[in-house]
């Protein structure tokens, strides 16, 4: 929902509308008309003026595990996608969107392959986690899905400041970057809500990441491990660092040793990624995971590997390109 569209057309009605509008859309209203404690002229006004989602679902996938995958379009038909996951711990966790494609081109990633289409606005951002929220109680977001969201980072903290209001807290949400310099200092200097921070760095040797990830030419991860640990310093909290297990490509043990060598145990944690074949690689095997992780504990650098979910329905990691 356009919450700045909705206070342009209530203007000349008390200020306190705008909050009613958005806490019963924050709970969970699927319509104007749920809106019971606004005059019934008003609902029909905005229900003729104001869309109630800036985003349209085209399409929805449901896993074996629970996990649901939605393809949204925006109003010029833009491709959006967003995953529920649903957890057998109760957790219920939604990777958002920040913007339609990605101009990045990981060679790992569908995303990348698609045509970069323009940042979401926060509203849209928000539309996909009340989308979610519609249907049941959500508590985690993550900030992974289709763009980089320190491209867009004005919309991304919008919206992850008012996701409390859906239920989500700030040390629940995570927003994640490839490495993205100027956005990322801004998020350090900028955020002082307890949001948590996650890299996605997929290789420890410049040369190995530049193949996998062109954003590190430009800028280099020893720049952005050194802005990491800034916000580390002044915001008393670690990042998170996603490894994506590609099969004889990273996931070597001299790989894993490359690793603990530019990562200190104090300031980070890894999370190895399970890789969702897109075509270009294949995802490593459990025992070479097992084996990988072997060389980070012996560093004892906390590592811990992901819970892949939704693989069937091409919603996990690397998988969102718009293909439901
Ligand atoms: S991994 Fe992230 S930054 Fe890289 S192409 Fe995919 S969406 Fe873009």
């Amino acid at each position: 929902m356009d919450l700045d569209a909705v206070a342009t057309l209530l203007a000349g009605e008390p200020a306190y509308r705008r909050r009613q509008v958005w806490e019963w859309t924050a709970r969970g209203a699927a319509s104007y008309g749920e809106m019971t404690n606004l005059p019934r002229n008003t609902r029909a006004l905005l229900e003729d003026e104001v869309p109630f989602s800036t985003l349209l679902p085209a399409h929805a996938a449901r896993s074996k595990d629970g996990t649901v995958k939605v393809l949204f379009h925006t109003a010029e038909e833009h491709p959006v996608e967003a995953v529920l996951m649903r957890y057998r711990d109760g957790r219920r966790s939604v990777c958002l969107s920040s913007q339609s494609g990605c101009p990045l081109t990981c060679t790992f990633c569908a995303t990348g392959t698609m045509q970069f289409r323009r940042n979401l606005t926060a509203w849209e951002i928000l539309d996909q986690a009340l989308y979610f929220r519609r249907l049941e109680a959500i508590d985690h977001v993550v900030f992974m899905g289709m763009g980089e969201p320190m491209l867009n980072i004005d919309a991304v903290v919008a919206a992850a400041r008012l996701l409390p209001d859906l239920g989500v807290t700030h040390r629940r949400t995570t927003v994640s970057t490839v490495g993205w310099l100027p956005g990322l200092t801004r998020f350090i200097d900028e955020v002082e809500q307890p949001i948590r921070l996650a890299l996605s760095l997929h290789a420890a040797a410049d040369a190995l990441r530049s193949e996998l990830m062109p954003v590190n030419d430009r800028y280099p991860l020893e720049d952005v491990l050194a802005e990491c640990r800034r916000y580390v310093q002044l915001r008393r909290r670690k990042v998170f660092v996603e490894y994506v297990m590609l099969a004889g490509v990273n996931d070597a043990p001299e790989h894993a040793e490359q690793l603990a060598a530019v990562l200190d145990k104090s300031s980070f944690k890894v999370n190895l990624i399970p890789y969702n074949p897109t075509g270009m690689y294949d995802g490593s095997s459990r025992d070479a995971i097992a084996a990988f992780k072997h060389v980070l504990d012996r560093a004892r650098l906390p590592a811990t590997v992901r819970l892949t979910r939704g693989r069937d329905i091409a919603a996990a990691c690397g998988q969102l390109a718009a293909s439901a």
